[in-house]
């Protein structure tokens, strides 16, 4: 028996689904490296990584080594890199953890030289993004990266930047990334080089630009089965990705309010005729963004749609259930998810909060539980 306040349920099934959608539509000879970084966009680091080991996963890439300690220390095995920066009094955990360091720049690459120790590393690449990497132009420095005894190269990597996007000027850009790519690993190679494993696809690049290639296809939103609202979507995904996360609330309360009665902080909700409210035990302390006030989003009661009510708060939130009969306090409200056949997506929520689904997900707090 569920007795929570607020919590997040993940579909196994659909997990399963996605994985074998996505390797179905990856080039051949690339394996999925899925993005577990900020806990697995909120669907829970551990769990998702161990389920993905059980259906053969052997590689993930997490934002920060804090992140991959996680999934250390929760039993997750495979290769496991590390895309962002580590301060070098932290390479230490590289080691005693098994994790592969992403060396963001040159000068980045001569810190971890300096650390004196071997460590494994993937080298990025930046072709046009500016980001992380070293510029792709800079042969001599990668060259150079090469040749720093203390790093075990595993690997190296871009990232594209408009890959998503299905207009004629981003679908070149991509291609010249995807050039400057493969140009720079061939001349890298050339020298004699040895970069075992090589990789530039995030989502969008296996769903619209899977003739890219690689090892690797480091894919996040996609196997969350979040990106229904990518331009481009319907044509490239057949079948379509499953949503993994469902996101639920207990009702709190159920109040009646008289017309002129007003509700909430600066009492922004005012009934226009006799009302009927649900306070649900979630707020935007939980990673409900606050812009869904005022009827901007709507969750699901009883199988069917209510608007937020008023400003939601930080543990609690009002909507406005009028129109749905018996509704009572201990009932389950859906904000993400489905309820007797009625839906709201997280690209959706999305939408109405003016921001993509990877944001939604990735903030919903550690204070909800998760089965
Ligand atoms: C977050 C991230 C990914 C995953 O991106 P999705 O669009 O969610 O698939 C891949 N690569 C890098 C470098 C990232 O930062």
């Amino acid at each position: 028996m569920e007795t929570g306040r607020a919590w997040i349920e993940i579909d196994r099934k659909a997990l399963g689904h996605n994985v074998a959608v996505l390797r179905s539509l990856l080039p051949k000879g690339c394996e999925l490296m899925p993005a577990l970084k900020a806990n697995a966009y909120g669907h829970g680091a551990v769990l998702v990584g161990r389920e993905l080991n059980k259906m053969g996963v052997r590689a993930f890439c997490v934002a920060c080594v804090e992140e991959g300690v996680e999934l250390r220390k929760g039993g997750v095995e495979g290769e496991i890199l590390i895309l962002g920066y580590t301060h070098p009094l932290q390479f230490p955990l590289l080691e005693q953890y098994d994790l592969c360091q992403t060396v963001v720049d040159y000068a980045y690459a001569r810190e971890l030289q300096e650390y004196g120790e071997r460590v494994a590393v993937h080298i990025g690449i930046d072709t046009g993004m500016h980001r992380l990497g070293e510029r792709c132009e800079q042969v001599d420095r990668l060259c150079r990266i090469c040749d720093m005894q203390n790093l075990v190269i595993k690997g190296a990597y871009t990232h594209l930047c408009v890959a998503d996007s299905m207009a004629e000027k981003d679908r070149i850009y991509t291609r010249q990334q995807a050039e400057a790519f493969y140009h720079t690993i061939g001349v890298l190679r050339n020298r004699g080089y040895q970069i075992p494993r090589i990789h530039l696809l995030a989502s969008s690049g296996v769903l619209f630009h899977p003739e890219l290639g690689g090892d690797y296809a480091r894919v996040g939103i996609a196997l969350y089965g979040a990106c229904g609202d990518m331009e481009g979507y319907r044509q490239a995904v057949q079948p379509p990705l499953r949503p993994v996360l469902s996101l639920k609330a207990r009702i709190a309360s159920v109040r009646e309010l008289q017309p002129g009665e007003s509700a909430g902080y600066g009492l922004a909700y005012v009934a226009e005729k006799p009302a009927r409210l649900a306070v649900l035990a979630i707020g935007y302390g939980d990673g409900l963004p606050r812009v869904l006030s005022g009827g901007t989003g709507e969750v699901l009661v009883g199988g069917r749609r209510a608007p937020i009510a008023g400003r939601i708060c930080m543990d609690q939130t009002l909507v406005d259930v009028t129109n749905v009969d018996g509704v009572q306090p201990g009932d389950v409200a859906v904000l993400i998810g489905s309820q007797e056949g009625e839906t709201v997506t997280v690209e959706e929520m999305a939408t109405r909060a003016g921001t993509i689904p990877n944001e939604i997900l990735s903030r919903l707090g550690g204070r909800l539980g998760r089965k």
